[in-house]
């Protein structure tokens, strides 16, 4: 449908089209489907004397007299023109636009557009967008504005005119894309109305009917093509490892698990035992032991004589749970791989030759001389830092594996069980008995001085301190001196202990080095980037500093808090930031006020909007751009129970054809 060159528009000339395809627009459909990314509402024409400073509106006013004005009354030109409406004068300023000195006249009447400055009795608008009262495109004018993406070259009032013909095309007998009933049942608008009002919206209702349709469209589709992929999914049958006791180990730990891990210890058995495979997400706050989990799915695979591997996204991190995991299962041959392995050649054959039965390491997990031996479970640690595609091809390395995914990432409760729909789901919601809360503080600059003190006197009754530093890329030259000036302040500031330094530039040898001497206290502080943020288990350090806080996301500085608060002494965590603004303060706030990683993902849902938290983009699942995620979820709630009742009437070729009819093109895509 509609694709049509833009060539054939009026004003689309080969020069223009070749700019909008910048745009990524080719089509009259691209057009149709290319919303607006905002809206201004020129529509309220109001009095200037009912301004606030600094609001925006339409002022209908009358010329009284314009000049050239002030230090740039030169070439370029100040101009101004000086206003009157229904309630009081204006002064309406424009910067180098002498060439405006033809557009107005004494007692012409115009409406302007823009932010209103209110000083006093004094009124400004600056740079206001205007129309002669007469003009005939005056209604536009009026009606609510969209504001479109633009490139270099192309103005907004250019796209407009292209996107205004190209909806031109949508009209009444254009095929609707949602079924009937789903219309009627949620009294949605039809297509081509919805259309007409996400670009051109007739009213402030029309735009907000439009997006209720588009949004509920874009969410319906979402929990077809996640019910498709789970079908997909659940079609593949597993390696069956029967179940087996792991007593042994369990005995030899130094702690009891928790019902929450052992209830997902079970499910994972059940799950291996079965004929399909295991596809089964751990969703277990930072410090709720997920590892251990991994640990005795692991030796019950190696048991039945089926190889695991766990592969972890950073080298220190699988070195940690390579010797986590060494300590209780030596008995089946642990063996450690990343790209730092020396001779790589023997560990390689005692892959292949099933003489290694636990396998631990990074992406060199996955490269192709790796050779496994009846791999018969998959087991991924911090699975968002991995692309899908990885892990697939980790999961495709086994003829048929079983697949347990470990991410400390809390996805909102309600969300993940939607959104996940291809893998099932257990939470780890309970933490290891004994455990104090993290007390979180943010420190003014103030009282910076009594926050080192405190430290100090921590330090020396035997605690550990992790300062961390925004690295937003690793690649960041001006971040990492900033680290390092950091490191030299701390240095110097804490001579009499040891301090250190990690950071992604360092070769892996130091960093593991760095690591070993802080897990063994010869390091009292450490100063580091968010390397640190995955995984690491030093339980003596107790508290952490987070520079520049503001820069974190939610999650992520709970991420790297979990660092702290996992032994038995009271742990802190300090947060540090020069910003003041609101959602910055609003965000400090929510970290210092819980610890729990769920309710922080909400909150930081709410505030950052879903962006990457999902990952679903990697499924081929298209983006949502109506719907969001986090202001929505009712209507996800009823798009999956639409969804999930068109799965259980159709079947066989009915449900085939349903679905190419309305989500044919994602299903090309699909992947898992
Ligand atoms: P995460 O879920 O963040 O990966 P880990 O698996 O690293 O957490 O566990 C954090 C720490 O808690 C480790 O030192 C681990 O040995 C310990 N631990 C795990 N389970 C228990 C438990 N049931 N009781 C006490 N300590 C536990
Ligand atoms: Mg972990």
């Amino acid at each position: 449908m509609f694709s049509g060159t833009l060539k054939t528009l009026k004003g689309v000339g080969d020069k223009t089209y070749e700019k909008i395809n910048r745009l990524g627009l080719y089509t009259i459909g691209d057009c149709i489907s290319n919303y607006p990314r905002g809206y201004v509402d020129r529509s309220v024409v109001k009095p200037l004397s009912d301004f606030k400073d600094g609001e925006y509106g339409t002022v209908h006013g009358i010329v009284q007299s314009f000049n050239l004005a002030g230090r740039y009354g030169g070439a370029k030109g100040l101009f101004k023109v000086q206003i009157v409406d229904s309630s009081m004068k204006a002064e309406v300023v424009f910067f180098n636009a002498k060439y405006l000195g033809d557009q107005f006249t004494v007692g012409q009447e115009c409406y302007f557009y823009g932010q209103v400055k209110v000083s006093g009795r004094k009124r400004t608008l600056f740079h206001p967008e205007f129309i002669d009262f007469h003009h005939k495109d005056k209604d536009h004018f009026l009606g609510i504005k969209p504001i479109y993406n633009l490139t270099k070259g192309v103005s907004l009032n250019e796209v407009i005119k292209i996107q205004r013909q190209a909806l031109g095309f949508v009209t009444a007998d254009i095929q609707e894309t949602l079924p009937n009933d789903v219309l009627l049942k949620h009294q949605l608008i039809p297509i081509d109305v919805a259309l007409k009002n996400i670009h051109f919206p007739e009213s402030e209702e029309g735009l907000l009917l439009a997006k209720r349709r588009l949004a509920y469209e874009e969410l319906f589709k979402l929990q077809l093509a996640l019910f498709a992929l789970k079908r997909k999914a659940g079609d593949v049958e597993g390696t069956v490892i029967e179940a087996i006791e792991v007593n042994d180990v369990l005995t030899s730990l130094p702690f009891e698990l928790t019902n929450a891990q052992k209830s997902v210890v079970e499910e994972i058995k059940k799950d291996m035992a079965a004929r399909k495979g295991m596809n089964r997400l751990i969703q277990g706050d930072v410090g709720s032991g997920k590892t251990v989990v991994a640990l005795l799915a692991m030796v019950m695979a190696a048991k039945r004589g089926y190889q695991s591997v766990l592969m972890a996204p950073t080298e220190i991190l699988a070195e940690q749970h390579y010797q986590f995991v060494q300590q209780y299962a030596e008995a089946f041959g642990v063996l450690l791989l990343t790209g730092s392995t020396k001779k790589k050649k023997a560990v390689y054959e005692k892959i292949a030759s099933g003489e290694a039965k636990i396998i631990i390491g990074t992406h060199a997990l996955i490269q192709d001389q790796v050779i496994y031996d009846k791999l018969g479970l998959v087991v991924t640690d911090e699975q968002h830092r991995f692309g899908v595609r990885q892990r697939n091809a980790l999961v495709k390395k086994g003829e048929m594996a079983n697949v347990l995914i470990m991410s400390a990432t809390p996805i909102p409760r309600t969300l993940s069980l939607i959104l996940y729909g291809d893998v099932d789901i257990s939470i780890i919601n309970e933490r290891p008995k004994g455990r104090k809360e993290i007390k979180t503080h943010y420190v003014k600059p103030e009282k910076r001085e009594s926050m080192y003190d405190f430290i100090r006197k921590s330090v020396k009754e035997g605690q550990q301190v992790y300062f961390v530093c925004p690295l937003v890329e690793e690649s960041d030259i001006l971040d990492l001196n900033s680290v390092e000036t950091f490191y030299e302040d701390l240095s110097k500031r804490y001579a009499e202990f040891n301090v250190g330094i990690l950071h992604g530039k360092m070769k892996p040898k130091a960093k593991e080095e760095t690591m070993r001497l802080f897990s063994e206290n010869k390091l009292q502080v450490l100063v580091a980037t968010t390397v640190i943020e995955v995984g690491i288990d030093v339980p003596n350090a107790t508290m952490m500093v987070i520079n520049d806080a503001d820069r974190f996301g939610l999650a992520q500085l709970h991420q790297l808090r979990g660092r702290v608060g996992r032994g038995d002494v009271q742990s802190y965590c300090f947060l540090l930031s020069d910003a003041l603004g609101k959602v910055a303060v609003e965000r400090i706030q929510t970290m210092c006020q819980s610890n729990d990683g769920f309710e922080i993902a909400d909150k930081d849902l709410a505030l950052r909007g879903p962006g990457e938290i999902l990952g679903v983009r990697q499924h081929g699942i298209p983006e949502l751009r109506i719907a969001n995620l986090s202001q929505d979820q009712e209507l996800l709630k009823e798009a999956q129970v639409d969804a999930k009742s068109i799965f259980e009437t159709y079947s066989g070729d009915e449900l085939k054809a349903y679905l190419n009819r309305y989500i044919g093109d994602v299903l090309k895509e699909l992947t898992l």
